[in-house]
């Protein structure tokens, strides 16, 4: 790319300041960042760690071991080559923007607007770019299907965490709103974020997530006194939106990056990211910025009609799915990696007739 190139960003959030990290030692390249007024309370980012290019520092807490437990056992993992990473919203946007200070990045605390698909700066001029990669949520449909959480950071006043083994999912939690499950982080064995966690159109209101939070400390660990050091919400779609076309490129969420069955998305953040740098660097020709393979959308797309059909069996699922792999096999799955082996151990230990059922519906109305 010879002539200088001109970039918008919008929005604040994790696609954004992960474009603005790959973009930062781009040359060529003239960006305006629009981070918008609301900055958002500082909240957890879970990952399996592949390229090591996120450094330590900015981590809260790193596990070679986690498990899935349910009311028929548990189910251990291991992984020293891809432990499961924790960053926080503040330390990654503090480590994107580091070196930032130079005179072809404009950071703007500022919202943009949109009319008649033209999109404006807080004075009212239109914004112009060679490139505009936009990440505010644009999908308005009512009935979208979610995996929505509350997390609470909490301290106890015995030791009572296992601060080596993380609980990816623990379905031993009410399962009357929808598949719940209990996400827990062990940061010390007296410090955890434990996060209820529901798939369903429905987001619950407070008490209820409070409710879980009670009865599965009690339940699980005999505990009723801790602190809550603080809190996090949130709800992240199981579906994918239209694709607005160029000038604007969706990233982030609104690009769809997210994984459809487990909501995870940092790490799909990342590769996006990657996508758009190998453009600026004319490493590709093309700037295709699909990450979510077809393949895995499909795949997705059959255990999603599982779970809305029959929420009842999650536990059952997530039990015979972690059947299926060891530690590496299960990150390469969640970051859609497979290899043929585990891949027709998961298709011979998964409820055979719910899956054949929500594959044959899959198939008809796919595409
Ligand atoms: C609490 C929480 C925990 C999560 N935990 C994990 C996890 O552990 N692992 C994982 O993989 N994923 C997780 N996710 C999912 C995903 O990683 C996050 O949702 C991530 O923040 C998505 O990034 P994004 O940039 O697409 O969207 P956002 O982070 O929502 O960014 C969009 C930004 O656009 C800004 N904006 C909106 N309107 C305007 C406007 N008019 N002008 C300018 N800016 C505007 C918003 O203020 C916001 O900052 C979590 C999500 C939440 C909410």
């Amino acid at each position: 790319m010879s002539s200088s190139k001109t970039i918008s960003i919008i929005g604040g959030g994790c696609a954004g300041y992960s474009l603005l990290n790959k973009l930062k030692n781009v040359s060529n390249i003239e960006i305006d960042f629009f981070i918008g007024k609301n900055q958002g309370i500082n909240n957890f980012w879970g990952y399996w760690e592949y390229d090591k290019d996120i450094p330590d520092n900015i981590l809260s807490g790193k596990w070679n071991k986690w498990k899935i437990s349910t009311q028929d056992g548990e189910k251990f993992f291991e992984s020293s080559s891809h432990p499961y990473c924790v960053t926080t919203r503040h330390n990654w946007i503090s480590y994107c923007k580091q070196n930032t200070n130079k005179k072809n990045i404009r950071i703007l605390k500022e919202d943009i607007m949109e009319i008649n698909n033209k999109i404006y700066n807080k004075n009212n001029d239109e914004i112009i770019s060679d490139f505009i990669f936009d990440s505010r949520y644009t999908n308005k449909s009512k009935n979208i299907f979610l995996q929505h959480f509350k997390g609470f950071l909490i301290k106890t006043e015995t030791d009572c965490f296992d601060d080596e083994v993380l609980t990816l999912m623990d379905f031993r939690c009410d399962q009357s709103k929808g598949m719940q499950f209990v996400y827990v982080l062990p940061f010390t064995k007296k410090i955890a974020l434990i996060e209820p966690t529901i798939y369903s159109y429905n987001i619950e209101d407070e008490i209820y997530y409070k409710k879980t939070l009670e009865s599965y400390l009690y339940d699980i660990y005999k505990i009723k006194k801790y602190n809550i050091i603080k809190t996090e919400k949130g709800s992240i779609p199981l579906e994918h939106n239209n694709i607005k076309k160029g000038p604007y490129f969706n990233i982030g969420i609104n690009g769809n990056v997210n994984r459809k069955s487990s909501g995870y998305t940092f790490t799909f953040i990342q590769k996006q990211s990657i996508l758009i740098k190998n453009f600026f660097l004319n490493i590709s020709n093309d700037l295709s910025l699909k990450v979510q393979s077809n393949f895995f959308n499909f795949l997705d797309e059959i255990f999603l009609d599982v779970i809305k059909r029959k929420p009842s069996i999650g536990p059952l699922i997530f039990y015979s799915f972690g059947k299926s792999f060891n530690g590496n096999e299960m990150s390469d799955f969640m970051n859609n990696r497979i290899n043929f082996i585990p891949f027709m151990k998961m298709l011979f230990n998964l409820p055979f007739k719910e899956f054949i059922k929500s594959f044959i519906r899959c198939l008809f109305n796919y595409g």
